[in-house]
């Protein structure tokens, strides 16, 4: 029995590890020439000898989800591994043009601008709302306005959970982006006693400490790497899959590059939109039902500055920006702030989240963007130089957006798929990188069952 898996990014890989630990032979097909898809990072170097290390895409892991977590230790990372921290302090969010520091404590709460009296009561009476108890989906929107209240949702929740997941909150199902507030209100009957539930239930616990993010040393590409270096199976990198068919003893799959590779089975690590082109001979209703999945824009920037160039400033370590501020970029981080030992004394380096707001920048080229980030740059924060260099990552189309009932036409696509075909990644039950690597696992030990059924 031979599976081949379609897709090198994170899900791919974790497929393929599931599978080599259950003794299956596979072939992992990956079109461009790296691994890890849109974990990727880069090293930055200037001429005098100032380093960077920069995230491409996801640079921190939450382990509250415990699979990247508990890969990495079993691919022996354990001393890889670094806590980058959870401060939320000096994330800030713009409102009509103005940044207001997001309350995160009590007096900040109370002496913020950015909500009304009435806002901040409305907030105050989260605990007094009804719960509702059951499964059924709604938008993270609803679900804010609803526990909330509306000042809350518009004023900082909606931009920094909409900055967050790349979406608008008002199409994003609460199921697939947040089902831990869900649970939350389910278990205690509103967030704040959900939370204090929750609380008390992991001070009873008693065992290792986990940080509650994680990253690694070298950059979160470390961990992708080094699965693809322990795996042991056929592994074709600059190989596209362009069709499949399916025959009586399994698929055929054809490459760009005109090889065929034989498979009983097959998992497909491509986003929804991908995977549809290539299952059209097999399923037309199927393929037309995966690319009904939207999918957007997304791409970063980083930008390293002299820090003498960055104007004086209260602390600002982040930016959320909502939608409905009508800028060209989404968010802002200041990456050296937040994981200071990736730059260098001296420099200053920013992240730039760009796609969601205006999703044509992920199209632009390389002059256009800069000019259009340094001019919001010196719009927002008063970054008047340039910087001393930069970098981008673009994914056109590349970005899963799950909207209210997304789970139930996934599951009703999966419902249709024979024993021998698995889905998995971001577009369907989960975005972050943790739930990609569950995915990965999942599929691979479906086909594994298949694969021991076939053999009876
Ligand atoms: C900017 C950004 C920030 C993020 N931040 C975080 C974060 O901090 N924490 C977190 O947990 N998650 C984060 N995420 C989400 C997470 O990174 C992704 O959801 C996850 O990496 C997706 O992995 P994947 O393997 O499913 O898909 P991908 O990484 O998209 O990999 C799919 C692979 O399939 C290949 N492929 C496509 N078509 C074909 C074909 N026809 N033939 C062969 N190969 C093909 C592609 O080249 C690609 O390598 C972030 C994502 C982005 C974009």
């Amino acid at each position: 029995m031979h599976i081949a898996i379609v897709g090198g990014g994170v899900t791919g890989l974790s497929a393929a590890w599931e599978l080599q630990q259950r003794g299956i032979k596979f072939t992992l097909i990956e079109a461009s020439d790296h691994w890890g898809g849109k974990v990727v990072s880069s090293k930055i170097n200037l001429i005098n000898n100032a380093n960077f290390l920069v995230e491409g895409g996801p640079d921190t892991l939450i382990t509250r989800k415990p699979e990247a977590w508990n890969l990495a230790n079993e691919l022996g990372m354990r001393d890889q591994m670094v806590n980058p921290g959870s401060e939320t302090n000096g994330t800030y969010v713009l409102d009509h043009s103005v940044l207001y520091p997001i309350p995160v404590s009590a007096s900040r709460f109370i002496s913020t601008p950015l909500l009304t009296v009435r806002g901040k009561l409305r907030m105050l009476a989260e605990p007094f709302q009804p719960a509702r108890r059951d499964y059924e989906d709604e938008s993270l929107a609803d679900f804010v306005r609803r526990r909330l209240g509306r000042e809350a949702l518009e004023k900082f929740i909606g931009p920094v959970l909409g900055g967050i997941y790349n979406t608008d909150p008002e199409t994003q199902s609460i199921m697939v982006s947040s089902p831990v507030m869900r649970e939350m209100e389910r278990e205690g009957g509103g967030l704040v006693a959900g939370a204090a539930l929750r609380a008390f239930r992991g001070r009873k616990k008693s065992g290792q400490k986990i940080p509650r993010f994680v990253s690694f040393k070298n950059g979160l590409q470390a961990l992708t790497d080094e699965l693809a270096r322990q795996l042991k199976g056929d592994l074709r990198l600059n190989t596209r899959v362009e069709r499949m068919s399916q025959n009586n003893n399994g698929y055929q799959i054809f490459t760009e590059d005109g090889t065929t590779v034989h498979a009983d089975g097959v998992i497909l690590a491509v986003l929804a939109n991908q995977a549809s082109a290539l299952i059209n001979d097999i399923s037309p209703e199927t393929s037309r039902r995966l690319s009904a999945i939207r999918h957007q824009n997304i791409g970063t920037l980083s930008l390293v500055y002299r820090k003498s160039d960055i104007p004086r400033q209260p602390v600002i370590s982040g930016v959320m920006i909502p939608r409905r501020e009508k800028r060209m970029i989404d968010a802002i981080t200041f990456t050296s702030r937040k994981m200071p030992e990736r730059s260098t004394e001296g420099y200053a380096v920013l992240r730039i989240f760009i796609g969601g707001g205006a999703p044509e920048m992920v199209e632009f080229g390389d002059e256009k963007l800069i000019e259009a980030v340094k001019r919001e740059l010196a719009e927002l924060l008063g970054i008047s130089a340039a910087p001393q260099t930069w970098t981008a990552f673009r994914w056109q189309n590349g970005f899963p957006q799950a909207d209210v009932g997304h789970l139930k036409r996934v599951d009703e696509i999966e419902k249709n798929l024979p024993p021998n075909l698995a889905l998995a990644g971001s577009s369907y039950r989960g975005i972050a990188v943790p739930d990609c690597i569950r995915q990965g696992r999942e599929a691979a030990e479906k086909l594994f069952h298949y694969t021991k059924e076939h053999k009876k």
